[in-house]
């Protein structure tokens, strides 16, 4: 189509190819491989004199479906899908970097990201560098060297610190750096990195993009010389391809992701409000608060404050664990995005592992709770959250031995 349709269009039309059927909703090939007419045309197709699907792991019309339509939303040149989001952080960096390279992420990353820069790149002879994301002064000391990636993510999980993408893909371009962003917790919605000067967006496709806790999928988006040369020969032939279904679940649910982001961002806004009042709370993180201390950059490159919010409970881990426990509408668990709310301990779930060091490094203490904002009607939420931040505020007595 010639017209350039807006992001809630795409969502629900994008990528659409319809098989001769006429059906409505989008066609679920879930098969391994194709068949051809003849030998002739097996050979064509191998010699790439015609266009014609040959194996799963290469390409599938469902899942070109859900490439396309992600293209699309983010105004990027191609996408490839991937069987989940660490599946596309992994391809993204492996595929671009050899022995030798140099890399500069955020420390604030996802648990898995941050393992895959301090602890598998270096076994591979690539160097990596962290640096604190929101610090200008050192991504410049870090960038002033000749680099080959750049690995981000803003808002970072969990302390929802932002990294002004425009400022450090300048740099990074200096150095000779391709800028990577995990744009995970915006979404496509609420920050488009590819107008801020990023090379390379990737997703979980598991988070807001499915958003009904149902599949695990990711993407890695850019432009199409990138993809098709670098991204998509490492992809065919290391095999982190999505499943045909998994991807026909994905493109229903792109279709309400409008929808779904807008209301849990209303919801988040007013949940974060809530805490910041409450004294158990010693702090409230949510990026378009005026308390949050980089809520002018985040004004100025996303759209909403997002659909999270971090928060300390006072007491320590004691405390929060009986906060935790006390929620009977929020769910305890380490997802995120879903329709569902979801609370989780970064320091005893998705950070242990990072260690105490990194944690205190990161600002994430023995209270921190990461809440998942939902679907669910706020005043139930607050409801929620106020019961259980009570329960919080009083020491329990110890049962006896
Ligand atoms: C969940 C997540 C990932 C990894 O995605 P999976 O689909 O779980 O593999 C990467 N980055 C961020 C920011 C995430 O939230």
């Amino acid at each position: 189509m010639s017209r350039k349709f807006r992001p809630a269009t795409q969502l629900v039309r994008g990528g659409l190819s319809r098989s001769h059927h006429g059906e409505t909703a989008e066609a679920l090939f879930l098969t391994s491989g194709f068949v051809y007419d003849d030998a002739e045309q097996a050979e064509a197709t191998f010699k790439n004199e015609v266009q014609h699907y040959q194996y799963s792991r290469f390409g599938n019309p469902t899942v070109a479906m859900l490439e396309e339509r992600l293209a699309l939303l983010e105004g990027a040149e191609a996408c490839k899908a991937t069987a989940t989001g660490m599946a596309a952080v992994h391809a993204a960096l492996l595929s671009h970097l050899k022995a030798g390279d140099r890399l500069v992420a955020s420390r604030a990353l996802f648990g898995s990201c941050h393992w895959i820069v301090s602890t598998l790149l270096p076994r591979y002879g690539i160097e990596s560098v962290f640096v604190d994301g929101a610090d200008l002064e050192q991504w410049k000391g870090a960038l002033s060297q000749p680099t080959a990636m750049v690995l981000l993510e803003s808002p970072s999980n969990p302390m929802l610190e932002m990294v002004d993408i425009a400022a450090v893909a300048k740099l990074a371009h200096a150095a000779g750096a391709l800028v990577v962003v995990d744009n995970v917790f915006a979404t496509p919605l609420l920050q488009r990195p590819l107008e801020l000067g990023a090379d390379v967006v990737v997703y979980s496709c598991t988070k807001h993009m499915d958003g009904q806790g149902r599949v695990l999928g990711g993407a890695v988006l850019g432009r199409a010389q990138w993809v098709n040369e670098v991204l998509l020969p490492f992809i065919r032939n290391t095999g982190p391809s999505l499943s045909p279904f998994n991807a026909w679940v994905v493109l229903k649910g792109l279709e309400t992701l409008k929808l779904r982001v807008d209301q849990m961002c209303r919801n988040a806004a007013a949940v974060a409000d809530f805490l910041a009042e409450r004294e158990e709370v010693s702090r409230v993180l949510y990026p378009f608060r005026p308390d949050h201390p980089q809520q002018k950059l985040a004004m100025a490159q996303m759209s909403a404050g997002g659909t999270l919010v971090t928060f300390d409970i006072r007491g320590g881990k004691d405390a929060c664990f009986r906060f935790m426990n006390a929620l009977e509408l929020v769910d305890v668990s380490n997802n995120l995005g879903d329709s569902k709310s979801l609370a989780t301990h970064p320091a005893t779930t998705t950070h242990m592992r990072v260690g105490a060091e990194e944690r205190a490094r990161l600002g994430i203490g023995e209270g921190t709770v990461r809440l998942s904002v939902g679907l669910e009607d706020v005043a139930d939420l607050i409801e929620d959250l106020a019961i259980a931040l009570d329960a919080a505020a009083v020491a329990q007595p110890r049962a006896a031995e």
